[in-house]
């Protein structure tokens, strides 16, 4: 289509050219005529690139009016726009339909850029968040939520989703959850989630389990009270039947115990009180207690690096620590070995109890820090356990930034891992404690 134009137009000057060549030679004066009619032709190209200037330059409508050449590239030009404006309005068709159905969305959205700071928001946080644009759009994201805990926790989120509770800005009552997505590497999305309603019937669970547990201490404590008197004067008849009881009354009271220890782990969302922790004293107290449940059936050794101790709520820490050696004695027929270590790896402060038990079959791993979660109920029942151990160990970890890692192989044994942060290391300066059994 060009080349045929160009050919036409190449065509039309040589004919041209041809005939003023000719008038040239007739008229005695061929190179006048020549430059007369180079000057013509460059006088009408000059023309017509005014005219192109001018209306790219006015953005008229329509296309001045040509002939040859110039006419096919204005309608070509022509053409090019038409194709550009439909194009454009089409894409402000699909960003305004996308403005649309984000603002309907009932959840806050932002767009994020690299230095997390803000460059696009939908309605949902203006009502949620109190956002206002455009004098919100460009700041930072933590400069806007001010919560010390979500300013940690918003530059450590890597490439993966995760979520993150928090207060709304607006109102201290209103609890919001958080969801960064990472879809650019210069971009991030982060949801903001209305969760008032499920935390409150949350905190309704936690507060009913607590306040039940609470008022069944004290009958408890009654019963206890009577079974003891009635052993006392016991039968050989009543005898097993009191005693039947009392072990009854125990595991009831084992199992409040733990209701109220989870659910005070779980009003906290983070060690309230951290210390300093001496968890090589604290083993050989655990090592004690473990004796004396084990009655010297099982061989207990401890091996703690010397003078490593470890910011952390002291209490907890000890709490979770003695559920995991406790478990390994009750896992652990007689005979068998259980090995406590504390010590530093390159990923973390490492709190490890491995024993030669029973073991764990592997595709109930992942299930057993749930709450009453146990594998095959019979095991429980002659140990004594409530189903809740591992649920508190979970708990205290969280609250210390710390990992669980179970490694199991029925009828070998268990390893239970806890990593803590290196951030959490501190030096006890102490003489060394170390003890093997
Ligand atoms: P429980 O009070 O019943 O021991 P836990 O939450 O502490 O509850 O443990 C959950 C389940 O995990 C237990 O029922 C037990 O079957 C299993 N388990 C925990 N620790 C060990 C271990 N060291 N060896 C074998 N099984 C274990």
């Amino acid at each position: 289509m060009i080349g045929r134009s160009w050919k036409r137009h190449g065509l039309r000057m040589a004919a041209v050219a041809a005939i003023v060549v000719v008038a040239g030679w007739a008229s005695g004066y061929p190179l006048t005529a020549l430059l007369v009619g180079l000057g013509a032709y460059a006088a009408w190209q000059l023309y017509n690139v005014v005219r192109l200037h001018r209306w790219l330059d006015n953005d008229l409508a329509a296309p001045p009016e040509s002939h040859g050449v110039w006419s096919e590239i204005f309608e070509s030009i022509h053409r090019l726009q038409k194709r550009n404006r439909e194009q454009l309005e089409q894409n402000e068709r699909i960003i305004r339909e996308f403005r649309s159905m984000t603002n309907a969305f009932p959840d806050a959205t932002l767009v994020l850029d690299e230095h997390d700071c803000i460059t696009w928001f939908n309605d949902a946080a203006r009502h949620l968040l109190g956002l206002r644009s455009p004098e919100d759009i460009g700041q930072a994201v933590t400069n806007l939520l001010r919560d010390p805990e979500f300013a940690d926790w918003i530059p450590v989120q890597g490439q993966v989703e995760s979520a993150f509770e928090m207060a709304s800005p607006l109102d201290s009552n209103t609890r919001l959850s958080v969801t960064a997505i990472s879809h650019r590497p210069d971009q991030r999305l982060l949801i903001l989630r209305d969760i008032t309603d499920i935390h409150n019937l949350e905190q309704v669970r936690r507060d009913f389990v607590a306040n039940v547990s609470h008022e069944l201490r004290t009958p408890l404590t009654v019963l206890f009270g009577y079974i003891e008197s009635l052993r006392d004067q016991a039968d050989e008849e009543t005898g097993p039947v009191l005693q039947r009881m009392q072990e009854q009354a125990w595991q009831m009271q084992a199992l409040l115990n733990d209701l109220l220890e989870l659910s005070r782990l779980q009003s906290e969302s983070r060690p309230d009180s951290d210390t300093e922790v001496n968890i090589c004293a604290m083993l050989m107290q655990l090592r004690e207690q473990a004796e004396e449940i084990s009655q010297g059936n099982h061989e207990i050794e401890v091996r703690c690096a010397s003078g490593l101790g470890m910011m952390g709520n002291e209490k907890d820490i000890e709490s979770a620590f003695r559920n995991l050696i406790n478990n390994a004695i009750h896992y652990t027929p007689e005979g068998g070995v259980v090995r406590i270590a504390w010590r530093e790896e390159d990923d973390g402060l490492v709190f490890e109890v491995t024993d030669t038990g029973i073991g764990i079959p592997r595709r109930d791993i992942p299930r057993l820090t749930e709450r009453f979660y146990r594998v095959g109920s019979d095991r429980s029942r002659h140990t004594g356990g409530t189903g809740l151990g591992l649920s508190i160990v979970k708990h205290v970890l969280n609250a210390h930034g710390a990992r669980l890692h179970i490694e199991s192989e029925l009828g070998e044994g268990s390893a239970f891992r806890c990593v803590f942060p290196l951030e959490r290391r501190l030096n006890m300066d102490l003489s060394p404690v170390q003890a093997a059994g």
